[in-house]
């Protein structure tokens, strides 16, 4: 028995030859043996159950299977054209088979008197049910039919199906190769994982599910499978993030001076969660502990990330060393900058604002300070990752809104010293703890999962254009009250001519609506010169103008508490997570809010199902989830992330717990054994499933 046998070509397998080689090679790629095993099938049918008659009819529409004996078969021309009709028994009951097509093959194939097994989905026509072009096969006189067990269904292709490789030629060619004795698939996992979650061993798993004996086997077959494919993942993952803790030392900053603490009890405006202690918790132990801080921080819109930010950054500089805050947009990352320059104040401590439209006698001032240490305190846009912006002692740097920052940015931050800063990765759009433990491998993850307290759920409704006079009568009493309403249009991509008209349309409208003087409406968009901008931005937050309209610009970070109104207009149009986030832009305040949702009358079954879920729940860990199912992780992450989450049985969305174990298990093992010496089979499957990617030099 070898494993080389399974690296033999595909076409040396009895069945396949040359051209059909080919067409596997081209159609499925698949080259080897191996990879036949590894096309495994999308899904089985059940034939273990032989129906009756009464039972079809009183169960749910479904493919059955039934035995019948045929007593007519007759060729008729009619109405409908040419069909071949054939009666037979089932029992005492009488059914009809019907065929359009290939009538001539059948009728010679079928012979009268004879039994039959037959498998399909009929009609119900009063009492009788028809089966067109059923599965038929025929039961030798004599034999009592037992079902025949859970067939697999594979994937092909039409060309594949056009040379005999339909689905059912792929499982023909797969019993074959199951059936060899020639190969083996050595078994990776100690002897005491499977017998504890009665796992078959990996050769027996691999057979089960292409010929499965019975669901339950079927099943722990495919647990088996499934949880190598999260196991290699997470010794993938787990090794990188060793290897960033080997290669880089973190600055250990052990104290925790004065400034955090009088900041703690002479300006925290608030008692901090119990979410936000742990997560702070969390956060100072890291940066104490010599090592390089590396950390996710989750929390959904609203739930004070902020104050964890800047806590984090008071540490760095209690240890004399200074911070950053980087932010991916300018509005975001004024915001920011205003909202730490407030509680910095107090404490006497300066903070500046480094983007690509400060002047320059003020940029250079600021890197002048940077580079001596005389400013503690930066927050900025992407012009802090200029060559230029140089630190006399960076400990620590806060990312906010990962997503649009790359592992190479992050790379660039840690140039700005000899030794790395700490770093924390702020994200308001949650990602799935199952998505996060895979791609964030490199991270540790911190998870806010508590709001502030007093805060109103958001009450959510769904409004089609007709009700659209109705909405504006909503907005007007809202105004009446005092609280003001953001006007959100998509504007996907901000070159978008169609979308720029709609929102300058949509602009002009409330304007007619909600006249001046009684009325001020405020626009930003991001073909605004940023001081314009913010301008209309700065008119908002003081209150002057009671209506924002706005594109998704407005999406991450605005914080005005009276705004309690958002209006999504062509909701249809935005992701789930966009929703959410928008969303969260009201409900900050201590009055009701409400998010409606507009759009056109025709709507695709995905919009349906996103309008549902963000009027059903205002969780953001749900929302996420909900998004994974709905887009899957390629399409969350952008290909690029996800290359290495080619998880064929896995799923991130059902297989959660499983995850989960394998993570633990992986720990345990790299904890001790970072080159995997004592698992040469983990090694062996693990180098061939990440090949290139796997560079053993640098861990020792
Ligand atoms: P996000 O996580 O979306 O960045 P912010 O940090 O902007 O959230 O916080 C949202 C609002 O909640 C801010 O006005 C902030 O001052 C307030 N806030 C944060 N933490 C608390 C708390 N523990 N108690 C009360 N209000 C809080
Ligand atoms: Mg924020």
């Amino acid at each position: 028995m070898s494993e080389d046998f399974l690296h033999s070509s595909i076409e040396y397998l009895k069945g396949v030859g040359p051209e059909r080689g080919r067409l596997l090679r081209a159609e499925l790629g698949i080259k080897t043996f191996m990879d036949l095993l590894g096309h495994y099938p999308f899904r089985y049918v059940d034939r273990t159950r032989v129906w009756t008659v009464p039972e079809v009819f009183s169960e749910p529409e479904q493919e059955v299977q039934l035995v019948v004996r045929l007593q007519d078969l007759r060729a008729l021309r009619g109405g409908r054209g040419k069909r071949l009709v054939g009666m037979a028994h089932c029992g005492p009951h009488e059914i009809e088979l019907m065929w359009f097509k290939g009538i001539q093959w059948i009728s010679k194939k079928m012979h009268l008197g004879r039994t039959y097994v037959i498998y399909g989905k009929p009609q119900r026509q009063k009492d009788k049910l028809i089966f067109a072009h059923p599965e038929m096969e025929e039961l030798p006189e004599g034999r009592i039919f037992s079902g025949k067990g859970l067939q697999p269904v594979y994937s092909s292709t039409e060309k594949l199906s056009g040379k005999g490789l339909s689905s059912s030629g792929i499982a023909k060619l797969c019993r074959e190769l199951i059936g060899r004795s020639e190969w083996d698939l050595p078994e990776l996992f100690p002897a005491q994982w499977l017998a504890e979650f009665h796992w078959p061993a990996r050769r027996s798993a691999m057979e089960t599910i292409h010929a499965p004996s019975s669901s339950e086997s079927l099943h722990q077959a495919r647990e088996r499978m499934k949880f190598e494919e999260f196991f290699l993942l997470q010794i993938h993952v787990l090794r990188h993030r060793i290897r960033i803790q080997n290669d880089f030392r973190g600055l250990a900053m052990e104290r925790v001076g004065e400034a955090f603490h009088r900041f703690y009890e002479e300006v925290l405006p608030f008692d901090l969660t119990e979410a936000q202690k742990r997560v702070m918790k969390e956060i100072r132990s890291d940066m104490g502990n010599g090592k390089q801080m590396n950390r996710l921080l989750q929390g959904d819109v609203g739930s004070g990330k902020t104050i964890i930010a800047l806590m984090s950054m008071l540490i760095a500089h209690d240890n004399g060393a200074q911070a950053c805050l980087m932010a991916p947009t300018e509005i975001l990352a004024t915001q920011h900058y205003h909202s730490l320059k407030e509680l910095l104040d107090p404490l006497n401590l300066n903070v500046r604002l480094l983007t690509g439209s400060t002047k320059k006698a003020a940029r250079e001032e600021i890197h002048r300070c940077l580079q001596d240490g005389s400013l503690p305190f930066i927050v900025g846009t992407h012009a802090l990752l200029e060559e230029v912006v140089r630190f006399r002692s960076l400990g620590l740097a806060v990312i906010d809104e990962q997503h649009r920052f790359g592992v190479a940015q992050r790379a660039r931050l840690w140039k700005k010293g000899s030794t790395p800063p700490h770093v924390l990765v702020m994200t308001a759009t949650p990602i799935p703890r199952t998505l996060a433990m895979s791609v964030h491998g490199d991270l540790d993850v911190s998870v806010i999962d508590e709001l502030p307290p007093g805060r109103k759920a958001i009450k959510t409704a769904y409004r089609s254009e007709s009700k659209r006079l109705e909405v504006i009568g909503f907005l007007k009493a809202e105004i009446e009250k005092g609280r003001q309403v953001y006007v959100v249009f998509p504007l996907i991509e901000e070159s978008s001519k169609m979308d720029y008209k709609n929102l300058m349309e949509g602009y002009e409208h409330l304007q007619e609506m909600f006249p001046r003087p009684d009325y001020e409406v405020a626009i930003v968009h991001g073909r605004m010169k940023p001081e314009e901008k913010e301008h209309e931005m700065q008119r908002f937050a003081k209150g002057v103008c009671q209506i924002l309209v706005a594109t998704t610009v407005i999406e991450v970070g605005v914080n005005v508490p009276n705004a309690s109104v958002m209006l999504l207009e062509s909701c249809e149009r935005f992701g789930l997570s966009q929703l959410h986030q928008l969303r969260g832009r009201v409900g900050r305040g201590a009055d009701q809010s409400y998010c409606i949702l507009m759009s056109g009358e025709q709507l695709s079954n995905e919009a349906r199902k996103r309008i549902e879920i963000m009027v059903r729940t205002q969780d953001g860990f749900e929302i996420a989830e909900e998004d994974l199912k709905l887009r899957g992780p390629g399409d969350l992450l952008g290909t690029r992330q996800s290359g290495s989450l080619e998880l064929k049985l896995a799923s991130l969305v059902h297989d959660g717990p499983l995850l989960q174990l394998a993570r633990v298990r992986a720990q345990k093992i790299l904890a001790s054994d970072q080159n995997l010496d004592a698992y040469p089979g983990v090694k062996k499957a693990y180098r061939e499933r990440y090949g290139q990617k796997v560079n053993w030099g640098r861990i020792s």
